[in-house]
């Protein structure tokens, strides 16, 4: 069996990973744009529950991830000038976006993968002769593009604004910071993913991005905008760029999963909007249930294909509804934040309708106690 995987993100290079362990005799191609050592963005968050599965299905892999990841279990929640810090039961785990596909990388090349690196696929011309063709290319996928009229891609293009940066510092705990300032309103997601390295990806609602004059700004001067607004969340620390332009979201998905031999996976099928902090665990979760399809049908490909998006589905419609109640939460951050902090943070919380009353008491104790307490103070005070 000869299997393309286009793409060479967290989806496919662990996808190619799991088939070539389990059958050295299945050839696989790895056609990935970039070269060695490139990527976009800085870390990636990946949670406990998922980290559980990826132990579940490449123990090794899995070990050799979690030695580079940090660990925390605290955080913050600001509006404006308050903050809340949640303490979560559980904690999760963060990695450099580098190291995760280099760490990947290694482990193909241990089953004897190479990866082609600086291979573009343009057409179906660049796939002919492979029994299994894995779009593993991410957001923008060429070969969704390829067979669009077989996929037929819907994408919903969303009003906010946002831009991935780095800091060059652990910015502790990790936290989401909504504030109003500069005439705008403003988001800062942040996290640490090594010892000395944050993400920060900064975001504004679409009403800011022409009140406040981001517009008509060059990208240096959004940088240093951002910058103020974040300064106390900075600790006096610069923004670091990799390709960070401000972009608008644009929540694309398909409505059929496969055409002929070739099938979509991780951000290629569905992108996740990172908001909730999941696309590089999800494309690595459809890896595995692709995977385990293989290893049932072996190189029976419609029937391998079939059983793939009936096992898969049925999970990543749960995720992607809530995907989309998530990003509406923000694209409505604005009247959200007219509520006291508490109140907030519990809307902020639940806003996926993954997580109730329960759950979150059983997660997040404290918090819960402290919004209860809230919740009955502000009661008795309206009495
Ligand atoms: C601002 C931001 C913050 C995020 N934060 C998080 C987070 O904290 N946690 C998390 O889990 N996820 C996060 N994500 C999402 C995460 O990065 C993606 O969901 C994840 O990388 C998807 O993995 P993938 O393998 O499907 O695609 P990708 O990682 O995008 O990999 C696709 C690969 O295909 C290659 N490629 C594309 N076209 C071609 C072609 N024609 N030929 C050859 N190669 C090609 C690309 O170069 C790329 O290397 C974030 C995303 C954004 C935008």
């Amino acid at each position: 069996m000869r299997i393309a995987v286009v793409g060479g993100g967290p989806a496919g290079l662990f996808f190619a990973r799991l088939a070539r362990r389990h059958d050295p005799s299945i050839e696989i191609e790895i056609f990935e744009q970039n070269p060695a050592s490139a990527t976009y963005g800085f870390g990636v968050t990946l949670a406990g529950a998922a980290r559980d599965r990826l132990s579940r299905a490449d123990e090794e892999v899995h070990d050799r991830l979690a030695a580079c990841m940090v660990f925390g279990n605290v955080q913050g929640i600001e509006l404006n000038d308050e903050r809340i810090l949640i303490r979560y039961a559980g904690s999760g785990g963060a990695i450099a976006r580098l190291q995760l596909l280099e760490v990947l990388e290694d482990c193909c090349s241990e089953v004897g993968l190479v990866v082609n690196h600086e291979k573009r696929i343009e057409n179906a011309g660049d796939l002919a002769g492979f029994d299994l063709i894995v779009g593993a290319d991410g957001a923008n996928s060429t070969v969704r593009n390829i067979w669009e009229e077989n996929f037929q891609p819907r994408g919903k293009l969303l009003g906010n604004r946002y831009a991935w940066y780095g800091v060059n510092k652990a910015l502790m705990p990790n936290a989401l910071s909504f504030r109003m300032a500069e005439g705008g309103c403003f988001i800062g997601h942040y996290y640490a993913y090594t010892r000395d390295r944050s993400t920060f990806v900064a975001e504004c609602d679409a009403r800011s991005w022409t009140e406040a004059g981001l517009d008509a700004m060059s990208d240096a001067e959004r940088k240093a905008l951002i910058e103020r607004v974040f300064e106390i969340e900075l600790q006096g620390e610069a923004l670091m760029e990799n390709n960070s332009v401000w972009r608008r979201f644009n929540a694309v998905t398909v409505d059929n999963w496969f055409h002929d031999k070739a099938v979509l996976i991780g951000d290629a099928l569905r992108v996740a909007h990172f908001s909730v902090g999941s696309g590089t665990r999800i494309g690595m979760d459809d890896a595995v249930a692709l995977f385990e399809s293989l290893k049932a049908h072996g190189s029976n490909v419609p029937a391998l294909l079939t059983s793939f998006v009936e096992s898969r589905k049925p999970t990543r419609d749960l995720f992607t509804r809530a995907t989309m109640k998530s990003y509406e939460w923000y694209e409505d951050v604005r009247n959200e934040m007219q509520v006291e902090i508490a109140d907030f943070a519990y809307n902020f919380l639940t806003r996926t309708g993954r997580v109730d009353a329960d759950r979150l008491k059983s997660f997040a104790p404290s918090f819960y106690e402290r919004y209860v307490e809230s919740r009955k103070s502000n009661t008795a005070a309206g009495a």
